[in-house]
Parts: C-alpha cells; sequence; structure tokens
C-alpha cells in the first residue's frame, strides 16, 4: 500500500482535520498522480453534514481532482509519468451495463463508484477523494487536461464543467433558445459560460444582487433579482430552459411559471429535502420538470477539450487547505466568487 495523506471529517459534525490513510499499489492499468489542486464543491459540504443520508466515515471529500502522472501501471497504454490527469465524480463502474457500455457510467445500472464517500466495485473498500496529495486511478477513469489553461482553474471542470456541460449538450441547448440559469455558485458560472459558448440567450436568475456585474462579465445577457417581484414578472413564460443549479430548498412552482410552452425545468442541484411541485405548474404549458447527474466519462472528455478549444476554465479563489473551513461557511451564505480551489502544495 502506498501512504496518503489529506483531510477528512471523521462524523458529520466536527470540522475536516488532518488524515493519514494508504492508497492502492499501482496495478497494471492504474496511474498514480500526485494532487495539485482540487476543487471544492457544494456536494462535499453536503456529503460531509450527511445531508443526503448514508455517508462514509472518515470522508476524504474532493472531486474534481488535477495533477501530474508519477508512475503508471505495466499496461498503461493512456497516460505517461509527466502527464497532467484529472479525476471527476467516479473511479470506476461496472463496465458492462447498457449504460456503462454508452459511456453514461454515472448512471451504471449497478452503481458506479464516486470518487469519495462510495466504495471500490468489490462494494467494501471505501474510496477517498481529492483532498489529499496523490490518487490511485484505473487509466480508463482518468482524464486528460490539456497545459495550455490554468491548472488550477481547470480543476472545477471535472465536476461543476461537466455538470452543466452534459444537460445543455443532451437537450441541444444553442442559438434561438433562451436559458436561465439559477443560482449563481460553482455550477451556474460554468452554466452561464457554456450556454453563451452554445450561443442561447443567457439570463440569470439569482438571490445575490451583488453578483449582477460578475453575471454580466461572465457572459449573461440579462440579470434578474429572484427577490424583486416586479423583474421576476417580466420573465414569465419566456424561458426554454431553466439550469437549476440551488442547493438549498427553493419553490419550482414559481421557476415553472417562468418557463414557454414545453420548456423544460433541469434540476442539477440536489437540495436536502424534498420539494412540492403542484401539477397545475406543470399542466399548463405542458412543461417538464428533468434531471442530470455529472456526465460520462467520453463526454467529460469532450468538454475537457472543448475547454481547452475555446479558452474555457473556471473562475476561481485559491486556497490553502487550512482555510477550507472558511470557504465552506462562505459557500453555505452564497459568497463564492465562484470556485473555491485548494493548492495542494498547503497539505
Ligand atoms: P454553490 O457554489 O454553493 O452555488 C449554489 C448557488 O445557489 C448559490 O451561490 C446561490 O446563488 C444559490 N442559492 C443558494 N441557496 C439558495 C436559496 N435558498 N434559494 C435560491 N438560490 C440559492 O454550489 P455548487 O457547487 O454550484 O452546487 C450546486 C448544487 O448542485 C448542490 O446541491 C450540489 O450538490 C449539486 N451538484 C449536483 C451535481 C449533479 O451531478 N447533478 C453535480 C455537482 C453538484 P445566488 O447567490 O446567485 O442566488
Ligand atoms: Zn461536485
Ligand atoms: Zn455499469
Amino acid at each position: 500500500m502506498i501512504a496518503a495523506k489529506g483531510y477528512a471529517a471523521q462524523n458529520a459534525q466536527t470540522p475536516l482535520a488532518p488524515f493519514q490513510f494508504e492508497r492502492r499499489e499501482v496495478k497494471p492499468h492504474d496511474v498514480q498522480f500526485d494532487i495539485l489542486y482540487c476543487g471544492v464543491c457544494h456536494s462535499d459540504l453536503h456529503q460531509i453534514r450527511d445531508e443526503w443520508g448514508g455517508s462514509i466515515f472518515p470522508m476524504v471529500p474532493g472531486h474534481e481532482i488535477v495533477g501530474r502522472v508519477t508512475k503508471v501501471g505495466a499496461e498503461v497504454t493512456k497516460f505517461k509519468v509527466g502527464d497532467l490527469a484529472g479525476v471527476g465524480c467516479m473511479v470506476d463502474s461496472c463496465r458492462e451495463c447498457e449504460n456503462c457500455r454508452e459511456g453514461l457510467e454515472q448512471y451504471c445500472l449497478v452503481g458506479n463508484s464516486q470518487t469519495y464517500n462510495g466504495r471500490e466495485q468489490d462494494g467494501v473498500t471505501p474510496t477517498y477523494g481529492g483532498y489529499s496529495n496523490l490518487i490511485v486511478v484505473h487509466e480508463d477513469f482518468a482524464l486528460h487536461v490539456s497545459e495550455k489553461l490554468d491548472l488550477a482553474a481547470v480543476a472545477p471542470l471535472l465536476c461543476a464543467g461537466i455538470t452543466t456541460y452534459s444537460p445543455l449538450r443532451h437537450w441541444k441547448v444553442g442559438k434561438g433558445h433562451k436559458v436561465a440559469v439559477l443560482g449563481l455558485g460553482g455550477l451556474g458560472h460554468m452554466a452561464v459560460k457554456f450556454a453563451v459558448a452554445f450561443g442561447a440567450e443567457v439570463t440569470m436568475l439569482s438571490t445575490s444582487p451583488s453578483k449582477e456585474e460578475d453575471a454580466k462579465r461572465l457572459g449573461a445577457h440579462k440579470f434578474v433579482l429572484t427577490s424583486d417581484p416586479a423583474r421576476v414578472k417580466e420573465v414569465k413564460g419566456y424561458f426554454d430552459f431553466i439550469i437549476d443549479t440551488v442547493s438549498a430548498p427553493h419553490d419550482y412552482n414559481l421557476y415553472l411559471s417562468l418557463l414557454r410552452t414545453n420548456g423544460i425545468h433541469i434540476c442539477v442541484g440536489a437540495p436536502p429535502t424534498p420539494a412540492e411541485i403542484m401539477g397545475f405548474s406543470l399542466i399548463g404549458g405542458r412543461k417538464s420538470i428533468a434531471g442530470s447527474g455529472i456526465g460520462g466519462i467520453p463526454e467529460t472528455q469532450e468538454m475537457l477539450d472543448f475547454c481547452a478549444e475555446h479558452n474555457i476554465v473556471s473562475d476561481i479563489e485559491l486556497i490553502p487547505i487550512k482555510d477550507i473551513q472558511n470557504a465552506y461557511d462562505r459557500m453555505l451564505k452564497g459568497d463564492v466568487r465562484y470556485r473555491f480551489v485548494i493548492d495542494m502544495n498547503t497539505l
């Protein structure tokens, strides 16, 4: 086994603290890499606080991981020592079910192995995430990362990036569409960048007046403060799609009223409690509410290549790992601009 160190939550109540653990030895198809940067996703917070239930402790969070390869197994063909590599939300899946065969490993019918707060495909061995100094992963679940882009700002693409890219591609969002992005945080700011890059007219729906200028800088054509009923009224029945990135309970009925006939409200945000949705919110205008989970490995690589080609990265605040608790506190208040990324040299 390989000695590793990181930051872990020991239970749902106490703050993260330094933690020693072990990674597996590099097997023939594995790559080992030194983690240089790891993004901080709101899902990290949901899971260390056990807001979705079933959390596995001790938990080393982190699934927006980038670094440089230090060792490859004898059979590895996709990476060599010295390459940049990334890992997102999954480290394995069954590889055999119909979804895996289609490159939709995020919807593996057997259950994929999440990068942390999960178990390897043996169903026993716990997985530990990217708030740590190194990782060992099967080459099929490692992604290629461009040397051209700012590496720290690439890290959030591995979750916030793919989670917003995938639904926009699935629903073929582009020119001629009016898209609303709900919630300007880590996912929201990437949704704005991608929807603009795909040619849509983009409106930011936000609870934070202070984010208006940033939304425009990120490319949004309009900004609507959702606490201002007069502004909200102006966009009733206006959007083809809403990309909902909100992490806390909110009123879906209100946002459904902003969709046009046949409009689709796409949930990527995962609040910890169920929502009440009136049938009439969907019936009037034949509207749909849908969901989307991260993205498969082939699409994640496609997204990273698209970002390299179009010079798209995340807007980040780089933090030392000792400031992680403060980052969580700010994230909870919606004060994120627009992704915290941990400099793993500070571990
Ligand atoms: P984040 O950076 O904290 O951003 C969430 C944003 O939502 C906030 O900045 C805020 O934006 C808005 N918001 C927060 N509370 C709100 C409330 N009560 N009402 C309305 N708006 C509110 O979080 P994130 O990392 O982007 O993650 C967002 C959600 O997506 C989380 O639930 C996360 O677990 C989930 N997620 C899902 C997937 C997936 O595969 N589907 C992947 C990753 C993350 P404003 O200030 O603009 O209002
Ligand atoms: Zn995430
Ligand atoms: Zn599968």
